[in-house]
């Protein structure tokens, strides 16, 4: 018989605890969760839930308190450099170009030279920001800076792809169109994607499966698969029966009082 395919991501019974002078913070409880490779998954839930914390975890950046975190079948020990790593704020350098904001990766992994100009090519072709290569980042927009952002967490090629709040900053049909790109993206990369959102919407239309998280100490509270084709245009999922089922139950979930924009 076969063996399983590896798990890209797992996280095994785990707590976070901070302990702060002035007071104890469980940020994480009783979170088990597996990612198979290739998939996409987004994490709602109020603030402070806990989710930037479990992207902590499994980019190494954090240890948890309990449990156990896995990456590509490895227990996670520290920093690990088979991730990419997307904020809500870009954090490009102002004196650097697109292009070398973009090959800043390459330049921390040593990666041969050829190698990350053929990647950076690819990548700002791919992102649509050909003819914005030699740009300065005050000069791009905030999608547009987004997509530098992207393409230097993409550079060596990570199995996974965290995101935390990548669009949050954005305006609304910026949004859009990024959703559109990173589906397209997504789908033509295979890398397994952890994207933290405030949009139900956006989870909805992007993630294979949303897990849905309590108030803090944040546990899971339920994972919704949404079942929407793979091609998929995103006026005509607004309209999908399995979308509004999804964003409806994810709203009663999280309680009527969270907005989505
Ligand atoms: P979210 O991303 O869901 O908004 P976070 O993961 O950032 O939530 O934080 C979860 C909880 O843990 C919050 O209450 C936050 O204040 C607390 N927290 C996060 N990081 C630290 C830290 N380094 N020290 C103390 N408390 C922290
Ligand atoms: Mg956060």
């Amino acid at each position: 018989m076969d063996a399983p395919p590896t798990d890209a991501v797992s996280l095994t019974d785990v707590a976070v605890r901070f302990r702060t002078k002035k007071r104890d913070v469980t940020a994480l409880a009783d979170v088990s969760l597996t990612v198979a490779p290739g998939e996409f998954v987004a994490l709602v839930g109020p603030s402070g839930c806990g989710k930037s914390t479990l992207l902590k975890l499994v980019a190494g950046l954090l240890a948890p308190t309990t449990g156990e975190v896995h990456l590509g079948g490895e227990r996670v020990r520290g920093p690990r450099h088979d991730i990419g790593y997307v904020f809500q704020r870009a954090a490009l350098l102002e004196w650097r170009s697109a292009r070398r904001n973009i090959l800043l990766q390459a330049e921390m992994r040593k990666m041969p030279g050829d190698l990350a100009r053929r990647r950076t090519a690819e990548l700002i072709a791919m992102t649509g920001l050909d003819g914005f290569e030699d740009a300065y980042p005050h000069e791009l927009s905030g999608g547009m800076q987004q997509r530098v952002a992207l393409c230097r967490a993409l550079l060596h090629a990570p199995p996974v792809l965290l995101m935390d709040e990548p669009f949050g900053a954005l305006d609304a049909l910026t949004r859009e169109q990024m959703n559109t790109e990173l589906h397209r993206i997504w789908r033509e990369t295979g890398t397994t994607v952890l994207l933290v959102t405030h949009s139900i919407a956006e989870a909805c239309y992007l993630a294979d499966r949303v897990v849905v998280m309590s108030p803090r100490p944040g546990t899971i509270t339920e994972v919704i698969h949404v079942g929407l084709p793979a091609e998929r245009d995103y006026t005509d999922v607004m309209g999908r029966r399995e979308f509004r089922d999804a964003t409806g139950h994810i709203r009663g979930l999280l309680g009527a009082a969270h907005g989505d924009e």
